[in-house]
């Protein structure tokens, strides 16, 4: 029972944009719970004003002739609606920008919404005739194709599920349904389908992990689900979710956008019926605001989507579970930056709900938590399919190909590699991992990068002849010459683009049918889809393209995986790129030889003893943990120590320059009371967009209070400053 409440008032007033504390008198404090509205006096206002408590303490930050006490708690339950504006409050206290932006992004505009009735389709055809007209159907009518093979694997598939993650059209529906192949069926909220439930039996491992969640169910207990690609992960939380269901409660499944295909929504589906709902972004705002009002009346029990399904308002959140919890999508890039793995823990201990990531490859910072305890870390060690073998891995060295005078950026243990599969008309994928922009220096006799001797992160070519740190600032005069071997192939690492390796692979393979996937291929919102349906069809023998082909797909063919040049997002200034890079390669393994044919990955790189490279390619997750820890805690980087980015961003460089020194100065005044070091200010990689300048300031720190207060100081000194000087924050 606290004493003190910190209470937020009227919402709607972006001048008061943060909270203020009052007292909880005593015949209160039975109320006295994270967002509940009161009614409390403020300044000379008679009446009092409404507001929310977003934080509960038994230490005074007031002068205590200031404390006031709270007037009333009226007594009604707490609807979902108000806790979610003290989770909004909370995610602006730790990311920044105004609570205007943080309720906009928990609790959606209203919408106007047509009621629609819900529906089914139901195959009436019988699925030999259906699999006898999927035959004669042309490969052209892709769409039609889709459709049927999905009707003849399954009898009755939820009709929002085919119109957006099938993208059929509703002339295609009628068409068919004329047709006599389909159903559209009008169904009523009451006769819910319950679904098949669980169909496989667990494992050891995979029982071993239901039963410890469930264990814990009550206690907010975080677990983290650590197996490998195939290792029956979801199989794990199509169990734990059925214990939560029987409980009474709700679950949320966050999926990467990415990976949330038809398949896997289907599954949830087959196993929970109709108790099942989806969103995801392309859908129209009018429906998921419908969806949302769904969930707040008890008519679905397990919302599956991406990051912003983590805001679904469920009246009794059971279980959030959050599947490849190390993506970067969950990190949002609007203001508030906030990332949903810390703010799923966040919301599931306001309300007493477990917390479920799994994921391959766990990031550092969720690993970090198992290995501090604060996290129960829960391992699948093997394939849970009979037969499925993993694939096998090989690391090629490309200053060997430099010696044997091959330029080329296929080695010759790839290209022999690539030829053998064509033979056999099985599938390559080929990758680049590119990430952010490129634009460091390495040696490609012995594979030396150029790196800040402060920050031990990546140098970056600059067009006046120097090597800068984005961190520090520290720069140094680029030479041609090695300073590892003395080597003249000391260059700036350049932007290869996948078309121009499309060139090169239609060239060195001219019979092989090559698709290309990347930024300038998949424009429109289709392409991305069309691409990869295409190449699942067999209709390319080769796919090229960046990181994105390897998240998230099955494609039972694909039996080689060549990653082009590792180095390129090894070579990234930023302390994470050795974790990006593992998890590139370890995902990319985990694509190849899916099924009974064994797959093969090829990594080629300047540095293949590096431990990322190494660690990937032998698929061992604790050994790059170990290395990759002792980096972060050599040089303060989080998980270990917290850190804060400022970003200012000015039209004229001058004013920046002057502003970001000033503010330097004013937080380390304030980081050095808090045991905080203060980095830069420093250019960042990408210095200047659309005519506006960037300086870059970091802040690392134990502790995330002293963060957030140096956060907060700069934020008063924007408002407070005439100079226009516009700030992002990004916490670690
Ligand atoms: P992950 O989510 O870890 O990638 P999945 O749960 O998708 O793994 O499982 C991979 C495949 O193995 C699926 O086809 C799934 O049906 C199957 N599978 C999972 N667990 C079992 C089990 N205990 N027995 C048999 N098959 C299983
Ligand atoms: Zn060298
Ligand atoms: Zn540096």
């Amino acid at each position: 029972m606290a004493a003190y409440a910190d209470i937020i008032i009227d919402i709607s007033a972006p001048t008061l944009d943060r909270s203020f504390q009052y007292e909880v008198p005593k015949e209160l404090q039975d109320r006295a719970e994270i967002g509940a509205p009161v009614l409390v006096p403020f300044a000379n206002a008679k009446a009092p004003r409404r507001g929310y408590i977003v934080g509960l303490s038994d230490e005074l930050k007031v002068a205590p002739e200031k404390l006031k006490p709270i007037a009333d708690i009226p007594e009604k339950d707490i609807t979902i609606e108000d806790s979610m504006v003290a989770l909004a409050y909370r995610i602006k206290r730790r990311y920044g920008g105004s609570l205007y932006d943080a309720l906009r992004t928990v609790i959606p505009s209203r919408q106007k919404i047509a009621s629609v009735p819900k529906r089914k389709i139901r195959r009436v055809m019988t699925a030999d005739a259906l699999t006898e007209l999927l035959t004669e159907t042309p490969r052209s009518q892709t769409a039609k194709a889709r459709l049927y093979s999905a009707l003849i694997e399954t009898e009755e598939i939820p009709y929002e599920l085919v119109t957006g993650k099938l993208k059929i059209t509703k002339a295609a529906l009628d068409r068919a349904e004329e047709a006599g192949i389909l159903a559209v069926i009008e169904q009523d909220e009451a006769d819910n389908e319950p679904g098949e439930g669980l169909t496989v039996t667990l494992n050891d491992e995979q029982v071993h992990a239901a039963d410890t969640i469930s264990a814990g169910f009550g206690t907010s207990g975080v677990y983290v689900l650590h197996g490998i690609t195939g290792s029956g992960k979801t199989e794990v939380y199509l169990s734990v979710i059925e214990k939560t269901l029987a409980t009474g409660k709700q679950v949320i499944v966050l999926i990467p956008e990415i990976a949330l295909t038809y398949q896997t929504v289907l599954r949830f589906y087959r196993c929970f019926g109709d108790r099942v709902a989806f969103v995801h972004s392309k859908m129209p705002a009018g429906e998921r605001y419908r969806i949302r009002e769904r969930a707040k009346e008890g008519k679905i029990s397990i919302m599956i989507g991406p990051r912003s399904a983590l805001f679904t308002p469920f009246p009794n959140l059971g279980m959030i579970i959050v599947d490849e919890e190390h993506e970067n999508s969950y990190r949002s890039e609007l203001t508030p930056r906030y990332h949903a793995v810390d703010v799923a823990v966040e919301r599931a201990r306001m309300c007493g709900a477990t917390v479920v990531l799994g994921s391959a490859t766990p990031s550092l910072e969720t690993f970090y938590h198992c290995e501090q305890g604060d996290y129960t870390l829960l391992t699948l060690s093997k394939r849970a399919k009979d037969g499925a073998m993993l694939p096998r891995s090989e690391i090629v060295d490309l200053r060997e190909e430099l010696k044997a005078k091959n330029f080329s950026v296929i080695s010759r243990r790839l290209r022999t590699a690539i030829e053998e599969r064509l033979e056999k008309h099985e599938q390559v994928m080929l990758f680049l991992n590119r990430r952010g922009y490129a634009g460091f220096v390495s040696c490609r006799s012995c594979g030396y990068i150029a790196q800040c001797p402060h920050c031990d992160i990546s140098l970056t070519y600059h067009n006046d002849g120097t090597l800068r740190c984005h961190y520090c600032g520290h720069k140094v005069p680029y030479q041609k010459k090695c300073p590892e071997c003395g080597s003249q192939y000391f260059l700036p690492f350049g932007k290869s683009g996948t078309q121009k390796i499309e060139e090169l692979v239609e060239k060195e393979f001219p019979k092989a049918r090559v698709l290309r996937m990347d930024a300038d291929t998949t424009k429109a919102a289709d392409d991305y889809e069309a691409i990869l349906s295409e190449f699942a069809e067999g209709k390319g023998d080769i796919l090229i393209g960046t990181q994105m082909i390897v998240k998230g797909h099955d494609f039972p063919n694909v039996t080689l995986v060549g990653a082009l040049a590792a180095d390129l997002s090894l070579g990234v200034a930023d302390y994470a790129c050795a974790e990006r890079t593992f998890d590139l390669l370890a995902q990319a393994a985990g694509r190849a030889g899916r099924d009974k044919i064994p797959g093969e990955v090829i990594i080629q790189t300047y540095r293949p003893d590096h431990y990322a490279i190494t660690a990937a390619a032998a698929s061992d997750y604790r050994s790059f943990y170990d290395t990759e820890i002792r980096y972060r805690r050599s040089f303060g980087y989080p998980p270990v120590r917290h850190m804060l980015t400022i970003v200012g961003g000015h039209r004229r460089e001058n004013t920046l320059e002057k502003a970001m020194d000033e503010l330097a100065v004013k937080a380390r005044e304030i980081a050095e009371q808090g045991g905080a070091t203060v980095i830069g200010p420093a250019t960042p990689q990408l210095q200047k967009k659309n005519d506006m300048y960037f300086r870059v300031i970091y802040v690392k720190c134990n502790d995330i209070e002293s963060l957030i207060a140096v956060k907060d100081a700069a934020e008063a000194w924007m408002h407070a400053a005439r100079g226009g000087v516009g700030l992002t924050f990004d916490m670690d």
